[in-house]
């Protein structure tokens, strides 16, 4: 059992998922395919006073969204919350007792202590702390009361807290995947809470307790918990359990190579739904910290990403969150998509021999999949509106000259028999080669042609846009592009 591959993503319902924590959820879901292991959503919800209303659905519902299916944990039936699995309950706020019952073991082993201090005594330390310029943390108060006394006082009902016995002198070590070996000195580290005086673990309590009880094998999550790491090691080690594998993902910086936040771009992972593809937008975040060590950047879905998966090609130092990145990748995933599952997705009603001719065009120039609708607007139309003025190609001046090479066009485009109009590169070479045997340069003729086709400053060339149109309404604009003069 316990050398199966199983790994977890383990998020806080604490509102929309982030950009990171969707990078945690893929990674983990892309090592759990490449391995052929479980891959298991856990919340922890143990904050009860940062846990919001719907937030286990909002993260269900996002996962679904991106396709990352997971292989155990709460799932959505119904519009109702349930769940799939063995190795449940997978929300911890309906795992108290394991906690309770490992806290116990610990005070029992003496590896935690009850801690009767108050809030106010607490907050007097940290103040004399600041005062003093020492380090904050617990000043181990209780650490040493006789058992006998606190075993009474807590019998009694006194209010407390169970604290764990970090040791005082040498450092804890470890050989994380991405980080390498790391050591933590204990004379920096306090005596952790681990089950608040409600009852409630602490997220590192549960955390250890449910990724031994869940037999996760390998526990990859943001760097942010690198330092929570010494003591999870210390309580796997005084509970006696076998350690899963540590991996710790480098940060995802914003532009200024500060840690990414709501000022840089959108950070709920949902957001960028509306705009970009799916498998672009993890595409995208794979190699936020990734790197295939390849000159592969496009991976068409998560299956692709997952064959090349790998942690140790992760990065430690920070990604940066380049925007860009990720408007390059959803054109190429833009192209790569069914034109007719394309044109439903953006609520563009054609038909399928519309889709295949239309939307090649309205992706030239598409970054967005609201720009998909917006682009193709003057290949439907009836109507182009654009002035005369953006017909006059740069350094011409003269409208009769303009006016005069578009007639020229139409006129030559007017024998070209139709059945010539669906071989697109033959329909190109020959105006090209009329052009140039006209004595006229592209520029001249060209802008006029496109601009009359398309009304718009930029679109794609005329010649794909008349094939797109047909002889008939080809005609039919250059004729009213004419009369503009
Ligand atoms: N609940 C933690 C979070 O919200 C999980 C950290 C971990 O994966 O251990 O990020």
């Amino acid at each position: 059992m316990k050398s199966e591959i199983r790994v977890r993503f383990a998020p806080s319902p604490t509102g929309s998922l982030h950009i990171g924590g969707l990078r945690t959820a893929l990674y983990n879901f892309l090592f759990a395919r490449k391995n052929h292991g479980a891959f298991i959503l856990r919340i922890e919800d143990t904050d009860q006073k940062r846990s919001v209303l719907g937030g286990v659905e909002e993260i269900i519902k996002t996962l679904n969204a991106f396709g990352l299916k997971y292989d155990e944990g709460p799932i959505l039936k119904n519009g109702r919350l349930d769940e799939k699995g063995d190795s449940g309950p997978y929300v911890q706020s309906k795992r108290l007792k394991f906690y309770q019952e490992a806290a116990s073991k610990l005070v029992a082993k003496n590896f935690a202590y009850p801690c009767f201090c108050t809030v106010e005594r607490l907050e007097d330390i940290r103040k004399q702390q600041v005062q003093k310029n020492l380090p904050p943390g617990y000043d181990g108060f209780c650490r040493d009361l006789p058992s006998a006394e606190s075993q009474e006082r807590v019998k009694k009902g006194e209010k407390h807290i169970i604290r764990f016995k970090m040791p005082k002198t040498g450092q804890t070590d470890a050989d994380d995947l991405i980080r390498g070996k790391v050591s933590f000195k204990h004379i920096f580290l306090e005596d952790a809470v681990l089950l608040k005086a409600d009852g409630f673990p602490t997220y590192h309590l549960a955390n250890v307790v449910d990724d031994h009880a869940m037999a996760i094998s390998h526990v990859i999550r943001a760097e942010e918990w690198l330092p929570s790491l010494p003591l999870h090691i210390q309580l796997y080690q005084a509970l006696n359990w076998p350690m899963p594998e540590f991996a710790h993902l480098p940060l995802i910086l914003g532009p200024n190579r500060k840690k990414l936040s709501k000022r840089d771009n959108d950070t709920a992972a949902k957001d960028y739904l509306k705009d970009y593809l799916p498998n672009a937008i993890l595409n995208f975040i794979a190699l936020l910290g990734w790197n295939p060590k390849t000159n592969q950047e496009f991976y068409p879905s998560p299956e692709n990403l997952a064959a090349d998966f790998d942690l140790k090609k992760i990065n430690r130092a920070g990604a940066i969150f380049e925007l860009k990145k990720l408007i390059y990748l959803n054109r190429q995933h833009l192209r790569a998509q069914d034109p007719i599952v394309l044109a439903e997705k953006v609520g563009l009603g054609l038909s399928p021999a519309e889709c295949q001719k239309f939307l090649p065009l309205a992706l030239d120039r598409a970054e967005k999949l609201s720009d998909i609708p917006k682009s193709i607007n003057f290949l439907l139309t009836d109507e182009i509106n654009y002035s005369k003025d953006l017909l006059m190609p740069k350094h011409i001046n003269s409208e009769t000259a303009v006016k005069e090479n578009l007639t020229l066009i139409h006129d030559f485009l007017k024998e070209i028999p139709q059945t010539a109009w669906n071989n697109q590169g033959d329909f190109k070479n020959n105006i090209l080669a009329w052009i140039k045997s006209q004595n006229k340069t592209n520029a001249e003729m060209l802008w006029p042609f496109r601009v009359a086709l398309s009304g718009l400053e930029k679109s794609p060339d005329p010649f794909e846009i008349a094939v797109a149109l047909g002889k008939k309404k080809t005609l039919q604009r250059v004729e009213k592009g004419i009369a503009k003069f």
